[in-house]
């Protein structure tokens, strides 16, 4: 069955049309883009390419806001939010692990997300005790996203030890910890189970971090997904590059770039902290730079070197991390806002040609999301998958604009409220701004924050 939607103004690959309508087949894949003839079965003012978000831990979205507070020393920084973290986590089951990823797709999905990649590492119970399927917790989240109908990229996470030296695992980082053999058969279990699956939902591949992977623990990681994406932590804290620096001898990003593959498969997350020689080598690796604004403002990360990554033709995605917030607009925002603050000039991430700040933070990122999560998206084309949001043109934000004015007021002036609808790969699952199964989806989360925040 063709679902056919009409836009008074769409951004297509190829630009803006008008009066425009598009086909998606029962794939979830555009296959014809026309001239409006007045009959389809949804007709909206906008609609613009959706994008993937590319990082993730879900289950962090019920602390949000619980460490907002100073720790013992009198300044706070990442690793007292990390202690917060790992007390929380001791009391997730693998059911409030499935109800906190349903709500995360949801929140981001009327948001404007249409697909999400999420960089798993909560794999075992309590005290590192292997449940009964040793994919179980991976599980939960593709039951999850079957319920939002996110377009779902799954990355399980290789994490083997707690620091370059080798140091085990303790306390709550236990739940995390696979070695080599545990981590191929959980991997293996998983590649089986995606058959079951919708056509879209890929699977990648995790090496968590250079402090937390082995080099044989890399080489299992690219071994086991030699076509899916691969995500790692790459420079997000001045404490870690030091250590990186001490025991391997060179700067994170410029360690991976020397000694691994790195390609358009790659997704570097939280690229924070580079020397500009790294940026612009990342940039011409073809790699995706994760950058995760909210979060990385909350946790005091540091800005990402933006205007010379992009400058220089580099691939960004957008990711929510923490999830401390979903915010589609606010990310974009928060991602040019801060070059500004930092370079005391405005409308920074933007070229000669497209002038528009808001166009191109959002097609870049839109782009290099799909990149990312392995994904035939990212742009409204024939052949490409169906992920789309629409926007409200009567919203007072949007009144009488034309184009990529449309998205500078979006995303400068406005919220994700004007997100009207969504589709991902077809399947039309925000409605008149509300996720289709929001009722079912919020009650549960309610029930768990009453039981969870109870106990911390
Ligand atoms: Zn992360």
């Amino acid at each position: 069955m063709t679902i056919e939607i009409s836009a008074s103004q769409m951004l297509s690959a190829r630009g803006w049309l008008h009066d425009a309508k598009i086909s998606i087949d029962a794939e979830g894949y555009v296959v014809d883009i026309a001239p409006n003839d007045g009959q389809c079965d949804h007709s909206v003012g906008v609609l613009l390419p959706a994008m993937g978000n590319v990082h993730s831990h879900s289950f962090q979205r019920a602390m949000a806001g619980l460490a907002e507070r100073r720790g013992p020393t009198a300044i706070d920084d990442f690793w007292t939010w990390r202690q917060v973290m790992y007390r929380f986590l001791e009391l997730l089951s693998p059911d409030d692990i499935e109800v906190i990823a349903a709500q995360v797709q949801m929140e981001m999905m009327e948001a404007g997300y249409a697909a999400q990649a999420e960089f798993h590492y909560l794999h075992h119970a309590p005290g590192g005790k292997i449940y009964d399927q040793l994919d179980e917790t991976s599980l939960r989240h593709f039951k999850a996203a079957e319920l939002t109908g996110i377009g779902y990229t799954h990355l399980p996470v290789l994490y083997m030890q707690g620091g370059l030296d080798g140091r085990p695992l303790e306390g709550g980082q236990t739940r995390f910890g696979c070695d080599l053999q545990q981590f191929s058969d959980l991997y293996e279990s998983l590649a089986a189970r995606l058959g079951g699956m919708p056509d879209d939902f890929k699977l990648g591949v995790a090496p968590h971090s250079l402090r937390a992977v082995s080099s044989e623990g890399l080489e299992l990681a690219l071994s086991l997904s030699p076509i899916g994406p691969i995500h790692i932590h790459a420079a997000e804290q001045i404490g870690e590059v030091r250590e990186v620096v001490e025991i391997l001898g060179s700067r994170p990003v410029r360690w991976l770039l020397d000694h691994m593959p790195v390609d358009a498969r790659w997704c570097l997350i939280h690229a924070t902290q580079m020397e500009p020689e790294e940026t612009l080598a990342l940039a011409r690796s073809g790699a995706v730079a994760g950058i995760c604004p909210i979060t990385e403002a909350n946790l005091g990360d540091g800005i990402f070197d933006g205007h010379r990554f992009l400058g220089a033709g580099g691939m960004i995605g957008i990711g929510s991390d923490s999830n401390v917030r979903i915010g589609l607009t606010e990310e974009l925002r928060m991602l040019e806002v801060s070059q500004r603050l930092r370079d005391g000039k405005r409308s920074i991430l933007t070229d000669d040609q497209t002038l528009s700040n808001g166009r191109y933070l959002y097609e870049r990122a839109a782009r290099g999301s799909a990149r990312a999560l392995g994904r035939n998206a990212g742009r409204i084309e024939v052949g490409a998958l169906a992920d789309f949001i629409a926007l409200d043109l009567n919203s007072p934000v949007l009144g009488a604009l034309r184009e990529d004015a449309i998205l500078d007021a979006w995303i400068f002036a406005g919220t994700d409220d004007i997100v009207t609808h969504v589709w991902s790969a077809g399947r039309h699952m925000v409605r008149d701004g509300a996720h289709v199964n929001r009722h079912e989806i919020q009650a549960a989360y309610s029930e768990l924050n009453v039981r969870l925040r109870g106990r911390l």
